[in-house]
């Protein structure tokens, strides 16, 4: 259809659509918004819409549907959650008083990572919009914001898989970007679920240039910009609770990059995604949403500065000691309602009376909190208590102010107290003075014309009336009242005295409403210049109800305060998963010691499947996480050094979206710890190389062993089904063997899911096989085929089948080995690529089986293969070669 076809009307449209091309448009036609042609007819596919078409008779019909707009919001919520955009456009003058077409105007654009209606079910969880730019190589800058709160924080980052990193633990839904971010990097953002948007000019805004104030490198500066200046063009209302960027350093945190902390079930559940069954579920006691998210934040960054660390351990004690004070602060913080989102509300203007009731409710327990942690006498919260502003100034603006249980809405009056504004009080009483006078003069009606039932009543479309029924109308006197409306039984009148008495009242209750509105929007502005203090307020607050809620696990599951030395000597007594505990129960679960002296860095751990293995290793690095943000820990007593990174291979977890393999993943996780990990950090290696044969999988976990042991030096468990590598113990000095104990008791296994000492003795493979329930027909062949294996590797390869003799190993000598600086390049990292292919000299001497080969070996899916398809691979083209 050509422009000149359009309405007028679909002309606007267009105009409009064309600045959000990448957004529903929601276009505002009376009392419902509509969409039109491919926004209509995807948009009525996702929201289940009837499709109809505008102008039938048009050889072109424009495919429309629309949704009413009372009920815009759940529409909105539907698509903005599955990745949409939906740009909210109305009309800016009533159309009744429009000369020509109504002026309409996209007035906000709602965006996965700007939604802040994220109702109840979100109330423990931060939305993060997060911006991104590269201004020079290996320099970006992160920055990121919860509109709903104001946070906003800033980092600089020096390479990619950091990034990633931190958007995959902020869980972020959308980033902004430049034009500055390669668009293969943004692909891999899109797998990866994100929604990227583009924002390609900084303009800032003057209502929140304050935010940058605190930061000092153009980087952190422009990427702030960045999303400011995006959140500024898509929200186009007041920021003013946005808080100053912080400007924060990734290293300061204990790392785990994000695998790691979904394969530890950190925060979600590896199986059902939520959060049940979860670190987060065991800690979580906090009874204010504030205090929800503040903990979520603290668990996806554990502290390594020792003093901070302890600082938040003397609360937790503090709080832990004192049983009554902690009823009693549990109780205030029950009452205080969510501080950030309310002052957020207040920035955007959506604040109603109801919630200045919650805000001045909130506030009023702040008093007594300071007053219970006062009670507490620990100097440890000196600084704290100093900090406190209770800013009862708003809470006394608002109590004076508004009434006690306030309409939702704040446009029909009924949200302001008497006595709070002498010219409302005066329209109310004229409003009350009409309403008795009308009593009255009903009354006196009544009396003179005798009529009982005589009535005044009032309806929007004739205001007051006298109601007289039919049977009565005899009786009364000519030309008394004028006549105004008929009904089916009844006469109403007016008379010139009810008409003026009519006037003042709506008039006076106009007027009083109109006014209540100004007053409440006064207010409304008043509260919006402490949104600052109320900000770190809700922060003292959220720290508050962490403490608390540290303290009650701590007392429920029996956690003790970690010794954090300084050395390399880590000593658990008694240890527990704290998570498996609480769904075993405490009687079934059999705690562990876990003891790592300075001269002992690797724990070598076997035992039968489904011994506890895998249990015992997570076990310690949720230890380590909870003693690092500052709880107590699930062990009788525990020293432990302070960690810089956690790095894990653990379980299978298909990257399936990326198409990579198993083992491919596999390698790439071990490779990033052990290129990355220093002597501070903790490696758990879960079964490394099962996902490959036996052989080359062996190899390299023993190579791997042997790199941690001689370069790497970082704390490491390393559980392995391949017995043979038990005899390393003999070699490195570092690394000690312990298993997990199980029995035979009648030809039954027995888990003790004790560790011990020492290597296992077997493997007990078929045993598992047989509490699995497998024919016993099945088993009986098992164990044959296993003898004849068994008794074959004797004969062919003594050194991998025999864990008693000691096995060829020839690892670098640690001398060698410079322990704290990491590898040179020249000693592990494959011969140049260059250098490989002078293999075959210049191109034009290849013979053409020499080119066939170097043609396939860069077609192949390496990422699709198996090693063993691999190998085949590499075994034709040998064969072809030496044709
Ligand atoms: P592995 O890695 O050796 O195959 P897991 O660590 O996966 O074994 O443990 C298997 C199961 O054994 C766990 O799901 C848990 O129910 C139980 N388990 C593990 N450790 C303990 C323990 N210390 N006490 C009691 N039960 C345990
Ligand atoms: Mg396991």
């Amino acid at each position: 259809m050509t422009k000149a076809n359009l309405t007028p009307m679909m002309v606007q449209y267009q105009k409009i659509k064309d600045q959000y091309p990448d957004a529903f448009l929601f276009y505002r036609l009376g009392d419902f918004y509509e969409m039109f042609n491919e926004d209509a007819v995807k948009g009525s596919q996702l929201l289940e819409l009837t499709l109809t078409t505008r102008s039938h008779s048009a050889k072109n019909p424009i495919p429309m549907c629309g949704v009413p707009h009372k009920a815009v919001q759940n529409y909105i919520d539907i698509l903005v959650d599955q990745g949409y955009k939906v740009a909210i456009c109305e009309q800016m003058e009533d159309p009744k008083l429009a000369k020509g077409m109504v002026k309409r105007e996209v007035i906000q654009l709602v965006t996965p990572g700007t939604q802040t209606d994220t109702g109840a079910a979100g109330a423990k969880r931060n939305n993060y919009l997060t911006a991104l730019t590269m201004p020079a190589q290996k320099q970006f800058g992160l920055a990121y914001t919860d509109l709903s709160t104001g946070e906003l924080k800033a980092a600089q980052m020096t390479n990619l898989d950091m990034v990633v990193n931190e958007l995959m633990s902020l869980q972020t839904k959308e980033v902004v970007v430049d034009d500055t971010i390669a668009d293969d990097f943004l692909d891999r953002l899109r797998q990866l679920g994100m929604l990227i948007s583009h924002q390609d000019d900084v303009q800032g805004s003057a209502e929140v240039s304050y935010v940058e104030q605190d930061l000092n490198t153009a980087t952190l500066k422009q990427v702030v910009g960045l999303l400011v200046t995006y959140v500024t063009v898509t929200q186009k209302r007041s920021l003013a609770h946005l808080q100053r960027a912080v400007a924060y350093e990734p290293a300061s945190f204990l790392k785990m990059d994000h695998s790691s902390q979904v394969n530890l079930e950190i925060t979600q559940n590896l199986r059902t995604k939520k959060k049940s069954g979860t670190l987060l579920w065991l800690l979580d006691e906090t009874k204010t949403a504030m205090g929800g998210r503040l903990l979520k934040q603290w668990l996806d960054r554990p502290l390594i500065d020792r003093g901070a660390i302890e600082d938040r351990q003397s609360k937790v004690a503090a709080l832990l000691e004192h049983y009554f004070e902690r009823s009693n602060l549990q109780e205030e913080l029950v009452k205080v309602y969510d501080l950030e989102r309310l002052a957020g509300r207040v920035a955007f203007g959506s604040v109603n009376g109801r919630d200045l009731i919650q805000l001045q409710t909130s506030l009023e327990q702040v008093p007594q909190i300071e007053h219970t942690i006062e009670e507490l006498g620990d100097p440890i919260f000196k600084s704290l208590l100093q900090n406190l502003d209770p800013v009862s100034d708003v809470a006394d603006a608002i109590r004076a102010a508004i009434v006690p249980e306030p309409p939702l809405s704040v446009a029909d009056g009924g949200v302001i107290r008497d006595g709070f504004n002498a010219q409302l009080d005066e329209y109310r009483d004229a409003m009350r003075h009409g309403k008795n006078w009308l009593a009255e003069m009903e009354a006196h009606e009544r009396e003179v014309t005798g009529i009982n039932n005589l009535k005044i009543g009032y309806n929007h479309v004739f205001g007051y009336y006298i109601e007289v029924t039919k049977v009565n109308l005899d009786k009364l006197p000519t030309d008394r009242y004028e006549r105004k409306q008929t009904l089916a039984n009844a006469e109403r009148f007016s008379t010139p005295e009810l008409k003026e008495k009519e006037r003042l009242i709506l008039e006076a209750e106009e007027k009083s409403v109109a006014l209540e509105y100004q007053l409440f929007v006064t207010l409304r502005e008043q509260v919006k210049t402490a949104i600052g203090r109320l900000q770190k307020l809700a922060a003292i607050i959220a720290s508050l109800d962490v403490f608390q809620s540290f303290a009650v696990v701590s007392e429920d599951y029996h956690f003790v305060q970690p010794q954090l030395v300084a050395g390399h000597n880590l000593k658990i007594t008694q240890g527990r998963h704290p998570v498996v505990e609480k769904v075993l129960g405490r009687q079934t679960y059999v705690p562990n010691d876990v003891t790592m002296d300075p001269d002992t860095n690797i724990l070598l751990i076997t035992g039968p499947n489904m011994s506890g293995k895998s249990t015992y290793m997570r076990q310690l690095a949720l230890t380590v996480i909870m003693a690092q943000m500052g709880c107590f820990v699930p062990a009788e007593a525990a020293e432990m050094p302070i960690f810089d990174q956690i790095f894990t291979r653990i379980g299978a977890a298909d990257d399936l979206i990326s198409g990579q393999s198993t083992f491919m993943v596999e390698m790439q996780e071990a490779n990033r710890a052990l290129s990355n990990a220093t002597a501070n950090s903790l490696i758990l290696f879960d079964e490394i190389g099962r996902g490959t044969a036996t052989y080359d999988g062996m190899a390299l976990a023993q190579a791997i062993i042997e790199y941690v042991h001689n370069r790497v030096h970082a704390k490491t468990l390393f559980s392995t089904h391949y017995h043979e590598l038990t005899a390393l113990a003999d070699t490195l000095k570092e690394l000690k063997n312990v298993h997990v104990g199980a029995v035979e008791r009648d030809g039954d296994l027995v888990f003790l899911h004790q560790m011990q000492p020492g290597p296992a003795d077997k493997s007990y493979g078929i045993h598992v096989a047989k509490l699995a329930g497998m024919p016993n027909s099945l088993l009986g062949r098992a164990e044959v085929i296993l003898q004849d294996l068994e008794e074959a590797a004797d004969q062919e390869a003594p050194k991998l089948s025999a864990p008693t003799t000691a096995p060829e190993i020839t690892p670098v000598t640690p001398q060698a080995a410079t322990p704290t600086t990491a590898p040179a390049a020249s000693e592990s990292a494959p011969t140049p690529v260059d250098e490989q292919l002078s293999l075959f000299g210049d191109a034009a001497d290849l013979t053409p089986a020499q080119a066939k080969v170097l043609q396939q070996i860069s077609g192949l899916n390496l990422m699709g293969m198996t090693p063993m398809a691999v190998m085949n691979e590499v075994y034709k083209w040998q064969q072809k070669l030496s044709k």
